[in-house]
């Protein structure tokens, strides 16, 4: 039985591999889901079948399939419901829950020991038991406030005080003593210490994460419910537990890199700089903006030999993906060269305006990375912002006393003309006034993204 049991395992553990490494492309993405579902299905099943998780008796499935009811009946709503803008948020739920669930299966093994005053393990065991616990209850209330934070339910900015950073480093050191006493005694206090110390940590850690670096804790979470998840699985010796917090660990952590990157901020800096608290440039904004409409739109985009589509979280809102590919096929047919330039962190979550226009079957082919696109902006005739506003805003390049200074950006300002299309004055993510929109060669096309899509659409029909 433990031969077959380890088998299917490995089997498991391939199809997560293989699944993962499917959600890379767009066009796989759907089928790398089902595989990896299937090798957690199989996981499941065959730990149920494990006698040895109930001391050799045959599980009662009561409890279980009350709970996978329920579970179940959640999952199948919330993710009916959930709109695609709303994504980051189901994450942040979904890595937060992870979390608890390693928090619990740590509590439970402690619980089980029966004695309630002290417990006696090996020592793997005991420290198993506590970075399951540090590390879930740090994941699980860290979640929770992204949640809140994404959601629009709490404030989005960072909330910084004075001698924030010494209160959280004296929580952890306290986390580490209060741990080490548990692995030490086995005193039932120590540990109860850790899990709320964890908890508030959790809560200190986030809250001063604002801005547009939310999207680096969400990722950076998932890394740690990953890890989380693997502690869980030493706590109960579950290799494939091990396997699968493993890899989420290690995705979540190669992702969260890589987002740092597409900002040009280091992690730390994320974590510990404050980003979002001030309320931004000191830069003199001079000018005006300058609205033009659809019709008069049109003229220009007809002459446009070259055209660039920016995408932004605006988009997303009005599902305007379908009207915008449909524009440009258009502009295509009247000769013009088109390209779609994507921000690595344009919208909420990665990659989610290239879902979007891979949804609306944008040729692959037209779909350009930030750098290619920065090389050749000066040559484009128009650039075409649509619902998009800290992912093109120059002061990330020229205002040094910007919160977004150093990160990079997509720079349509570099265009001949740009028209930027969004309903009205409204900032973006990070709450900053953004320069594009007054530059003299900037043009605001107001109203909702899909409504002024089908315009120029309708314009180029009649
Ligand atoms: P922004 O959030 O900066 O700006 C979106 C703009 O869209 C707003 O200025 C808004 O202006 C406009 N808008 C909203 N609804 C509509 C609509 N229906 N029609 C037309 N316009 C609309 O978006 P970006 O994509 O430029 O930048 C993403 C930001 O989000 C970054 O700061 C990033 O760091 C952050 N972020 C990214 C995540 C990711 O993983 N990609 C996750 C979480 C945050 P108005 O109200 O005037 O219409």
């Amino acid at each position: 039985m433990e031969y077959f049991i380890n088998i299917s395992y490995i089997v498991a553990s391939v199809l997560f591999i293989f699944g993962i490494k499917m959600l890379g492309s767009a066009d796989t993405a759907r089928r790398g889901n089902q595989i990896s579902s299937i090798g957690m299905l199989l996981a499941v099943i065959v730990t149920l079948l494990n006698r040895d998780i109930n001391a050799g008796e045959p599980l009662s499935f009561t409890w279980i399939i009350i709970g996978l009811l329920v579970g179940a009946a959640i999952g199948v709503v919330a993710a009916k419901r959930i709109q695609m803008t709303g994504m980051p948020e189901l994450v942040a739920l979904f890595n937060g829950f992870g979390g608890l669930a390693s928090l619990l299966v740590g509590w439970a093994e402690f619980a089980k020991a029966g004695n309630f005053d002290k417990a006696e393990y090996p020592l793997f065991t005991a420290c198993a038991v506590v970075f399951a616990i540090l590390v879930g209850g740090i994941t699980f209330t860290g979640s929770m406030i992204a949640y809140l934070k994404l959601s629009g339910k709490m404030g989005g900015s960072a909330t910084v005080f004075p001698g924030q950073k010494a209160i959280n480093t004296l929580v952890f050191i306290a986390l580490l003593v209060f741990g080490g006493i548990f692995v030490a005694t086995g005193a039932a206090w120590a540990l109860y210490a850790v899990i709320g110390l964890s908890l508030l940590l959790g809560v200190l850690g986030v809250i001063p994460i604002g801005g547009g670096d939310m999207p680096v804790v969400i990722s950076f979470l998932n890394s740690f419910s990953g890890i989380a998840a693997s502690a869980a699985g030493f706590v109960i010796l579950n290799n494939v537990l091990i396997v699968a917090g493993c890899l989420v660990g290690a995705s979540g952590i190669i992702l969260t890199v890589i987002m740092c990157k597409a900002m040009n901020r280091t992690l730390g800096n994320v974590l510990f700089g404050g980003f979002g608290a001030s309320s931004g440039t000191t830069q003199e904004v001079e000018g005006e903006m300058k609205p033009i409409s659809p019709e008069d739109a049109f003229y220009v985009l007809e002459a446009a030999e070259s055209v660039i589509f920016v995408p932004g979280y605006g988009m997303a809102v009005a599902q305007a993906q379908h009207a915008v590919k449909e524009l440009g096929e258009i502009l295509e047919n009247n000769g013009a060269e088109v390209r779609f330039a994507i921000h690595p962190v344009a919208g909420r979550m990665p990659g989610h305006m290239n879902v979007l226009l891979a949804e609306a079957d944008v040729p692959y082919e037209q779909l350009c990375e930030m750098d290619d696109v920065n090389a050749i902006m000066e040559t484009v005739d128009v650039a075409i912002v649509i619902g998009a506003n800290d992912v093109v805003n120059p002061a990330a390049g020229e205002d040094e006393s910007s919160p977004i200074y150093g990160m990079p950006i997509i720079n349509v300002h570099q265009a001949r003309t740009v028209f930027a299309l969004k309903r009205g004055q409204g900032a973006g993510f990070s709450g900053l006034i953004n320069t594009l929109f007054f530059r003299d060669n900037t043009r605001m096309i107001y109203g909702d993204a899909k409504e002024t899509m089908t315009n120029l659409v309708g314009q180029f029909k009649d």
